[in-house]
């Protein structure tokens, strides 16, 4: 089999890790890097660009199994932040009043963390990548532009392991200065999917949508993650809670991802078809299949699973849902008790988008 894991320290004063929610003015970071801000920066180091990434490099790289080791979590910070100085945009003032200046925006970071991530699969490629790192064509970040990696990447040299747990727990947990005081555990988020014998996500999964499908313009599908903790023993040893395994926390499988195999492209297919090529909630022409419920995504959607929609519909439902913070069951955009929600969120995000574009150009640095 040969080593089939990739190790990488993520470490340094600031990171910050993009996600869908962090596109409009106030940008979030997410608690652990995104597997979509993880492969940006391994096609940096192998110095594929971005406008180039989905040809090849993209759909190996994702087939990569990842997990994160949150060996410390890190401070949120937020920074002083204008855009579009000099471009002469309207800004809001008290009393309903506008003035001519510079936008603020906000930019969440986390401070002095330090993450452990580990990507498993084809030996032959996380051979090529772990060259590539410690060797990078172009500057690596922590996921934007200006946050820098302390110390090397590559702390621990690849290896063989059957899984990403047993990948995890083979790395003691260490101080990182002196002030650093031992956590009793770690949490860890793995990424989970479906096998024959466990076709269906654990109902506690969560679902990130940062699978990346195309850098530019950014596309992402969606993923499942479970969240697990591992004991810290007294010398560092880093191991599964017992505990925990006994009451039945399920420890993921290890399948390969692939939102893109055949049978999920047959099950997006017909429905599109059986809902006539236009959007369930408008009737415009439709541009993406939602999933209303993520419990045999990856292959083995039913029909009922799925629904068509527009473009505009589909991002109004995925904020409702975000705001909601729901989990693997969806909102059925056919249902009337989500009609005037939509409609709203549909509204807001149309104003919003002409607003967004007479005031700001992001620079490319900002497109994440
Ligand atoms: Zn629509």
């Amino acid at each position: 089999m040969g080593d089939n894991t990739l190790f990488l320290r993520l470490e340094g004063p600031l990171q910050a890790w993009g996600s869908h929610e962090s596109k409009f003015v106030v940008r979030r970071t997410s608690e652990a890097p995104t597997k979509s801000g993880v492969l940006g920066m391994i096609c940096a180091a192998i110095g594929v660009p971005r406008s180039e990434a989905a040809l090849e490099w993209l759909p190996k790289l994702r087939s990569l199994l990842m997990g994160v080791r949150i060996d410390k979590p890190g401070v949120r910070w937020w920074d002083y932040h204008t855009v579009g100085a000099g471009m002469q945009m309207r800004i809001a003032e008290a009393e309903g009043k506008t003035k001519d200046g510079p936008l603020l925006t906000r930019r969440e970071y986390l401070c002095d963390a330090s993450f452990l991530v580990a990507l498993q699969g084809d030996a032959a490629l996380i051979s090529k990548l772990e060259k590539s790192v410690r060797n990078p064509k172009w500057t690596l970040y922590l996921g934007r532009k200006a946050c820098v990696p302390s110390r090397p990447m590559i702390e621990r040299p690849s290896g063989e392991y059957s899984d990403l747990v047993s990948a995890l727990t083979s790395v003691p947990w260490r101080k990182r200065n002196k002030e650093d005081i031992a956590p009793k555990t770690v949490e860890c988020l793995l990424e989970w999917t479906p096998t024959k014998a466990q076709p269906e996500a654990p109902p506690d999964a969560l679902v990130w949508h940062d699978v990346p499908i195309l850098f530019e313009p950014p596309s992402h599908q969606p993923r499942f993650l479970t969240r697990t903790s591992f004991v810290v023993g007294t010398n560092g040893d880093v191991h599964l809670d017992e505990k925990a395994a006994q009451t039945g926390t399920p420890t993921p499988p290890r399948p390969r991802a692939d939102y893109t195999d055949s049978a999920y492209r047959k099950a997006r297919a017909e429905r599109l078809d059986s809902d006539h090529g236009l959007c369930v909630f408008c009737k415009s022409p439709a541009t993406t299949v939602q999933h209303i419920t993520y419990r045999r995504a990856g292959g083995n959607e039913s029909q009922e699973d799925l629904r068509a929609l527009c473009r505009l519909c589909h991002d109004a439902v995925t904020m409702i849902e975000y705001g909601l913070g729901m989990g693997i069951d969806r909102i059925n955009p056919e249902l009337p008790q989500w009609r005037d929600d939509i409609i709203n969120k549909r509204e807001e995000i149309i104003k919003f988008r002409s607003l967004e574009t007479r005031r700001r150009r992001p620079s490319a640095e900002e497109v994440e």
